[in-house]
């Protein structure tokens, strides 16, 4: 019998999972589908219990319902405790077991080029949901402090509580006083870029020290990682993020390795 997974998220249309997905599928020859399936954030129980019925093998869960799904799971993974958040569930014997594959995907690309993280000060632009998941993954990798700027000071406050929280030690900053001197990595994990917009920070200070990091994905290139590559800064790009999480969540899934290679075609290819 066919087995079918799906990302679950609103909006979803744009959502380059299912191509990856069924590319992986393909390349490997398994008998699977994986589909885009639209649940509005008021009818997530709803959505979720639709999912138990027709005995779905595995979702991915992304924008606005990370947080939320948390509560619809049987189990979840020591990760999904620490971020308080959820990307990945799979249906293991009619249970639904959470995981969060964002951390470690952010992770890959900066361990795949052996830099260093224990240690080493960060930056991180933005208070969302996918902050979240990424001053976690700094603070398993023993950073020695991460800075949280944000538009809205309150909540660059919180996550630097949070930080703090996870045993590194953390403070908060407007946008506007941030200087890139103090700091080895700078990660953009704010929304700005999607739209080509400016980089939220001055980018003449960034040089061949810094790793700078931007999870936008579409465009594959933002205004700061233009400029700091002009700089000669080390660059990580957001497609890098989005394959690493991806291909954990498939091999959570399938247990045997992702067709790695195939999955980073499809999403160039796509972005
Ligand atoms: P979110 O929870 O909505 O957070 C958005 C963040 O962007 C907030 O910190 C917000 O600041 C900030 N922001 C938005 N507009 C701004 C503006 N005009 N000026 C300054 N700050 C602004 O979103 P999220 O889930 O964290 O996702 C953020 C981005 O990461 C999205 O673009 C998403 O596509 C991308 N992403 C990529 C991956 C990947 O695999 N590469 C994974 C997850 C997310 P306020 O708090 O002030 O509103």
């Amino acid at each position: 019998m066919t087995r079918t997974f799906a990302v679950i998220g609103d909006p979803i249309e744009h959502s380059l999972s299912p191509s990856i997905h069924n590319a992986a599928f393909k390349a490997l020859n398994l008998d699977c589908t994986y589909i885009a399936y639209r649940i509005p954030r008021s009818e997530l129980k709803e959505g979720i219990e639709s999912l138990r019925q027709i005995k779905i093998s595995g979702f991915n869960v992304t924008i606005p319902h990370k947080i939320e799904m948390m509560q619809y799971l049987d189990e979840s993974s020591p990760e999904c405790k620490m971020i308080g958040a959820v990307n990945t569930v799979s249906n293991e014997n009619g249970k639904f077991i959470g995981y969060n594959t964002d951390m470690d995907g952010f992770l890959e690309p900066i361990k795949k080029r052996s830099i260093g993280i224990s240690g080493e000060s960060v930056l991180v632009l933005g208070s969302g949901g996918a902050a979240r998941a990424i001053v976690a993954g700094f603070a398993k990798e023993r950073a020695k402090k991460i800075t949280i700027a944000n538009r809205t000071i309150q909540k660059a406050q919180e996550l630097s509580k949070f930080t703090s929280g996870l045993g590194v030690e953390s403070d908060h900053t407007t946008l506007s006083d941030v200087d890139v001197s103090k700091y080895k990595f700078i990660i953009n994990t704010t929304s700005v870029g999607l739209k080509n917009e400016s980089s939220l920070i001055s980018t003449n200070k960034i040089n061949t020290n810094h790793v700078v990091y931007d999870i936008i994905y579409m465009p594959m290139s933002t205004d700061l990682i233009t400029q700091s590559k002009k700089n000669s800064a080390t660059i990580i790009y957001g497609y890098e993020m989005l394959l690493g999480q991806a291909v954990l969540a498939f091999q959570i899934w399938h247990k045997i390795p992702a067709p790695y290679d195939t999955m980073k075609k499809v999403l160039l290819g796509g972005v």
